[in-house]
């Protein structure tokens, strides 16, 4: 398969048509080699050529993590000796799901992932610093390692390390890029800091965030990414993938959204009940990834909430691009009559001095709504402390909830509960309600 640099530069009526080619070959693929999507077709009556461009794709089922979890290996699309490596999603929610890509998948991730770097400005002459993971059956380190040189960039692939050795490193190697989730920025920043030199010293000039995001629905830097871009200077760019679409976005230098690659993927934007949004209006991401061979999948539901813009960007691409993640769907919390995502309340967190941890525990009241206590970590008695998080939470997320002012110790006892290996820094123990 060749993958044209310029999709992205050309009209957004030839990007349609060649959508619409890419969807009706990836329909047909999944027809005849995957497993579950021969039975889900035949079960509901549907053949390929029912589908006749992007705007069919309604017909097509939604795909769901569930059914992965189900059937995991239903979705393998070729004999199991064509798979060169099998990577997995973290598992926060159940069972982790297993994605098995083949030398051809492999390719296509770098060439993602090329892309990608080159709308963050990089160029081969940068030499990048890879602070993620890069094995554990994770997918995005891998990704940006083969992306990176691919486009003929240097990387250090150093994964998670002591923050030391970090800093050991980037003073001896002096990388331009980075390539980090935004807390281990921080982390660094104060590090440095602490010892009065100033990070933007550091020289890296290209930091490219995922996990969190860094901007506000208005694409305004939010408060982690200003703690970032005031330290290192004005040289942040989102990033976002999902595994199981084998699929990533980035900002470009305009930073107005996280540029989709049209031959790449096809985004959508649904609402509750599955039925398209238009642009700006939030909802669920759902994506349908083309040329994938080993576990293609169809409108595959990412759980990740945000919108999208259809017109061309500043910078000159005609691309789809998806605003901030700005939450999970799981996690939608109405509190009354307010519906808003952990995040906004970890983003007004952000801007309050002196919070050390916290959780946000969501569950259901008397009255069979979602209720709220937030829990900060807090060195000192913390009446003033107290008015400042409450004025800012209901400055940033619109709500007052319950919050408690506790040690740092105990809110981290709470972080650990039941020996989770990751911070639960969103306790939801609200009634499940299906449907
Ligand atoms: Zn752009």
């Amino acid at each position: 398969m060749k993958y044209s640099d310029f999709i992205e530069g050309l009209p957004v009526e030839e990007i349609k048509r060649i959508q619409d080619r890419l969807l009706e070959e990836a329909v047909t693929y999944a027809w005849k080699h995957s497993p579950y999507y021969m039975r889900v077709f035949r079960e509901r009556g549907i053949t390929p050529s029912d589908i006749r461009g992007v705007d069919n794709i309604s017909i097509l089922p939604l795909t769901q993590k569930e059914n992965i979890q189900e059937d995991n290996w239903a979705f393998l699309s070729v004999p199991r000796e064509e798979i060169a490596e099998i990577v997995s999603t973290t598992g926060t929610t159940g069972d982790p799901t297993f994605v098995a890509l083949t030398a051809g998948d492999l390719e296509r991730l770098a060439c993602n992932e090329e892309r990608s770097f080159g709308y963050a400005c990089a160029v081969p002459e940068d030499l990048f610093h890879i602070s993620v993971t890069c094995d554990n059956l994770f997918i995005a380190g891998i990704a940006y390692y083969r992306g990176l040189i691919k486009l003929g960039a240097s990387v250090v692939r150093i994964g998670p390390q002591n923050i030391i050795r970090h800093l050991d490193l980037i003073r001896k190697l002096r990388p331009t890029g980075i390539v980090a989730v935004p807390s281990f920025m921080v982390q660094l920043a104060r590090r440095v800091s602490s010892n009065g030199v100033s990070a933007a010293e550091l020289g890296i000039r290209k930091i490219v965030l995922i996990g969190d995001s860094i901007r506000d629905e208005d694409f305004r830097t939010n408060a982690l990414g200003t703690l970032i871009e005031n330290a290192f200077g004005n040289v942040c760019f989102s990033t976002y993938g999902i595994t199981e679409a084998q699929q990533s976005f980035c900002e470009c230098s305009i930073r107005q959204g996280l540029h989709s690659h049209p031959d790449f993927a096809f985004a959508e934007i649904i609402d509750e009940e599955g039925f398209p949004l238009p642009d700006g209006e939030m909802g669920e991401l759902v994506l349908t990834p083309f040329g994938i061979e080993g576990m293609p999948l169809l409108r595959y539901r990412t759980g990740d909430m945000t919108f999208k813009i259809s017109g061309p960007c500043a910078c000159g691409r005609n691309s789809v691009r998806l605003g901030p993640i700005l939450g999970r769907r799981n996690q939608k919390l109405k509190f009354k009559g307010v519906t808003l995502y952990p995040k906004n309340i970890e983003n007004a967190l952000l801007c309050v001095k002196g919070v050390i941890n916290y959780q946000i525990e969501a569950f259901t009241g008397d009255d069979e709504t979602d209720n709220i206590i937030l829990r900060v970590g807090y060195h000192g008695n913390g009446e003033d402390f107290r008015a400042e998080l409450c004025e800012m939470i209901k400055a940033k997320a619109r709500v007052t909830p319950k919050v408690e002012v506790e040690h740092p110790e105990q809110v981290d006892k709470r972080l650990y509960e039941g020996g989770s290996r990751k911070a639960m820094t969103f306790m939801d123990r609200r009634v499940k309600r299906y449907g």
